[in-house]
């Protein structure tokens, strides 16, 4: 039932002795040898030493993209470039990427984490696990795929796309665990409808999806054109990869590995430190990271802690699911709104289908907002005017979600692009010079 019963389910006493003691060794491995780390320390006069409660992490400087950005690619090791076995980067598609360098030790903690959450969504050392996080610089497939070997399960590295090729893979090797993004389950399950395979052809049980919002709307789509029960999985490149956290049965939060990652919530505004239960920015640091050790990060995702107790038995600190991130809130027409709010008003509508484009722009001096949906196949045959039914239904779902009035465009099937990684949601065309 768990991977690591004594880490997961260790009382809070035991925890934050081990945290604190974890804590210092890594404050101590960065001060002495990143010298950015020793910078920031030596400005405010802060030492090690200076660490002697939990609290006191909040005395330590936040460290952020930026940050990491200036250190591309390897200005961040703690170790000597020889110890360095693997090395992952995020796609920099808004500057230059931000680089993740690993040891032995580091591999086997990810492993470690991502065993964790294939226990947690049911895996056996006999399951197979069709892999369809994409391979290569993104953490997604490679994560897994570390995981999947620590546990000693049958890995597929099928990679994202080819979708004719993932369904035969479920069909021929009956595979158990569907990894990949959630808007890439949510493409496949739609084309395993179309494509005649029944449900009872394949054998998949769970599937374990992060890298992108997605909200319980998605989640129920997915959970019932696959079959499956569906895993949220949270992580980032800057701090490890998927695995930082995951869902158990319960769907109730993600248990955080909070032996191997401090979690903390700040007001994104104010950057203090807020109660646990409160929703704000999620900031980690690494307990056990000996290659690219990274304090008190600055994820811009925004959820809250949960540190109620989980029926699972698991006793690590669960986040809730992230609802949107501080740096892609858009505020339209002075109004924040997150894309994940659009999703989850679009998807009440019968006849949308999760594929959907934001389009902002400003012609002239106020924001339009453009909202593509892609029909679904029952609807996109009926009449024009049941169409524009449900565009005015789309659209006052939106109104009554964000308070903000968007044009509904109702698009053919399949004709918005499909994303193999992240899916790409929101176009802002503004010009805010
Ligand atoms: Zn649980």
């Amino acid at each position: 039932m768990f991977w690591n019963e004594k880490a997961e389910c260790m009382s809070k006493e035991e925890k934050e002795e081990l945290q604190l003691k974890r804590l210092q060794e890594t404050v101590k491995l960065a001060y002495e040898n990143v010298e950015f780390y020793k910078k920031r320390f030596d400005e405010i006069g802060l030492k090690p030493e200076d660490i002697k409660t939990l609290k006191d992490i909040e005395k330590i400087p936040f460290t952020t993209k930026t940050d990491l950005r200036q250190a591309y690619p390897l200005g961040l090791l703690a170790v000597p470039r020889e110890e360095i076995v693997e090395v992952h980067a995020s796609s920099g598609t808004t500057g230059k990427p931000t680089v993740t360098a690993y040891t032995q030790n580091d591999l086997d903690i990810w492993g470690e984490c991502i065993a964790r959450g294939l226990k947690m969504a049911g895996a056996e050392e006999d399951y197979i696990i069709q892999n369809a996080y994409g391979y290569g610089l993104f953490t997604g497939g490679f994560g897994i795929h570390h995981g999947g070997n620590r546990m000693g399960a049958i890995t597929i590295p099928i990679s994202a796309g080819n979708t004719q090729r993932q369904l035969d893979t479920m069909v021929d090797f009956q595979s158990d665990i569907l990894t990949c993004t959630p808007s890439y389950a949510a493409y496949l399950g739609e084309s395993l409808e179309k494509s005649g395979i029944s449900l009872d052809d394949i054998n998949l049980k769970a599937g374990i999806h992060g890298a992108e919002m997605w909200t319980s709307e998605l989640r129920d789509r997915i959970e019932t054109s696959l079959g499956i029960k569906t895993h949220n999985i949270y992580g980032l490149t800057e701090v490890m990869g998927p695995g930082v956290a995951q869902e158990c049965d319960c769907q109730n939060g993600m248990h955080i590995q909070d032996d191997h990652f401090y979690p903390e919530i700040i007001n994104p505004e104010t950057g203090e430190t807020i109660e646990h239960g409160e929703r704000g920015e999620l900031v980690l640091t690494s307990l056990t990271k000996t290659g690219m050790p990274i304090l008190r990060f600055r994820t811009k995702d925004l959820t809250a802690l949960m540190d109620d107790e989980c029926e699972c038995g698991r006793t690590t600190i669960r986040m809730d699911r992230i609802t949107g991130r501080s740096d892609d809130m858009l505020k339209i027409k002075g109004v924040m709104v997150f894309p994940s709010q659009i999703e989850k008003a679009l998807l009440r509508v019968t006849g949308a289908s999760p594929n959907y484009m934001i389009h902002v722009t400003r012609p002239d001096i106020l924001d339009e907002v453009e909202v593509k949906v892609e029909a679904s196949k029952e609807l996109f045959f009926d009449e024009m005017k049941e169409m524009e039914k449900v565009e005015k239904q789309i659209q006052a779902s939106i109104r009554s979600e964000t308070g903000i009035r968007v044009d509904v465009t109702i698009c053919e099937p399949e004709s918005l692009p499909r994303s193999e990684g992240k899916a790409v949601r929101v176009i802002d065309e503004r010009d805010f010079e």
